[in-house]
C-alpha cells in the first residue's frame, strides 16, 4: 500500500489512474480497521483497481462533548491490514491539510440530516457530507463504499450524490458482526466486559423483531414494543431512540412496507452504540436482515 500524505499527491494519482482507464473504488473510514471496513475493502475490490482506502478522524463530524480526542488510532495496524489486503493506496492526510485557516464551506442534506442520529448529534451529517465531498473530489472515484451499519449516514451521502450529480456511485454493504452478535464498530474498543453484555442487547433485539416479522407482525408499535423490551430493565444501558423508519426518507412508518430500517442507539456507559435491522418485502413475505 503507496501511503499518501498530501491532498495535491493524492488528486494528481486519482488523475493519473482515472486518465489511463482504471476504475477507482474508494473506502472512506476513520482508521482503527476492523472486518467492518475489510468488507467494504473486499467489495471495493472485486469491482475496483485501484483501491484507495482513507483513514481520517474527521472533527467536523464530532460535537463538542463527543469523543475525537480519545477516538481510537492505531495507524500502523491499520497500514499492515490494508497491505495484506491489497489496498492500492491509502490516504491519509492530516486536519490541518483538509481544513486549513479559513476553511468556511460545508454541505447541509436537509431534512435527513436533522432526525434520528442527526437530532442526537447537531452537526454531524453536516461534517460527514462536508468530509465525503471533499474525499470524492480528492479521490475522483467511480465507486464509492460504505457500510449499512451507518445507515442513514449512507442515506445522507447517497442523497448528496444524487443532488449535486455527483460522478461516483454510492455503493452499500451488508452490517458485519461478531459471532455474538454484536455489530463490529471502532468503538467497541471502549467497552468492558460487562458492558460488553449489555451492548448484545441492541442485536439481541433486532433479532426478536426479526422473529416476530417471520412470524406475521406487521405493526411497528407493537415491533417496537418488543424491541424496547429486550432493552429494558438493564440499568448499564440507556435507549436513545428505537425507531422503524421507510428506508428510503427515514420518516417512521406505522406497517412495515417494501423496505423499511429498525433503527436503534444507544448509550452502554459514554460508549454511544447504533445497529439497524434491514426489513425488506419479498412477495407476500418480509426478510430481515440483522
Ligand atoms: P468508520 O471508520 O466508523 O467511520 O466507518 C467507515 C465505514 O465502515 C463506514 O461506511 C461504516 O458504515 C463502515 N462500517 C463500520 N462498521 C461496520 C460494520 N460492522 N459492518 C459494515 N460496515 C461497517
Amino acid at each position: 500500500v503507496e501511503i499518501i500524505r498530501t491532498i495535491e499527491w493524492m488528486k494528481q494519482t486519482a488523475r493519473a489512474a482515472r486518465m489511463s482507464g482504471h476504475v477507482i473504488g474508494l473506502v472512506p473510514t476513520m482508521g482503527a480497521l476492523h472486518d467492518g471496513h475489510f468488507s467494504l475493502i473486499q467489495a471495493a475490490k472485486q469491482r475496483c483497481s485501484p483501491v484507495i482506502a482513507t483513514i481520517f478522524v474527521n472533527p467536523a463530524q464530532f460535537g463538542p462533548a463527543e469523543d475525537l480526542a480519545k477516538y481510537p488510532r492505531s495507524f500502523e495496524a491499520d497500514c499492515e491490514a490494508l497491505e495484506k489486503r491489497g489496498v492500492d493506496y491509502l490516504f491519509a492526510p492530516t486536519a490541518e491539510q483538509i481544513y486549513p485557516k479559513g476553511f468556511s464551506t460545508y454541505v447541509t442534506v436537509e431534512g435527513l440530516s436533522s432526525r434520528l442520529e442527526g437530532k442526537s448529534r447537531p452537526g454531524h451529517f453536516r461534517g460527514v457530507a462536508t468530509i465525503v465531498l471533499k474525499l470524492l473530489e480528492i479521490t475522483q472515484p467511480h465507486f464509492a463504499f460504505f457500510g449499512r451499519k451507518d445507515a442513514q449516514q449512507e442515506r445522507v451521502i447517497r442523497t448528496m450524490a444524487g443532488d449535486l450529480n455527483l460522478d461516483a456511485e454510492i455503493l452499500a454493504c451488508p452490517i458485519v458482526r461478531e459471532a455474538s452478535g454484536l455489530a463490529l464498530s471502532s468503538r467497541n474498543a471502549y467497552l468492558s466486559a460487562d458492558q460488553n453484555k449489555s451492548a448484545l442487547k441492541l442485536s439481541r433485539a433486532l433479532l426478536a423483531t426479526k422473529k416476530e416479522i417471520e412470524a406475521g407482525e406487521r405493526n411497528a408499535v407493537q415491533l417496537i414494543r418488543t424491541v424496547r423490551d429486550v432493552l429494558a430493565g438493564d440499568p448499564g444501558l440507556e435507549v436513545d431512540y428505537a425507531e422503524i423508519v421507510d428506508a428510503d426518507t427515514f420518516e417512521p412508518v406505522m406497517h412495515l412496507r417494501l423496505a423499511c430500517y429498525v433503527l436503534l442507539a444507544a448509550k452502554v456507559g459514554t460508549t454511544r452504540l447504533i445497529d439497524n435491522a434491514l426489513v425488506e418485502q419479498v412477495g407476500e413475505e418480509f426478510q430481515v436482515t440483522v
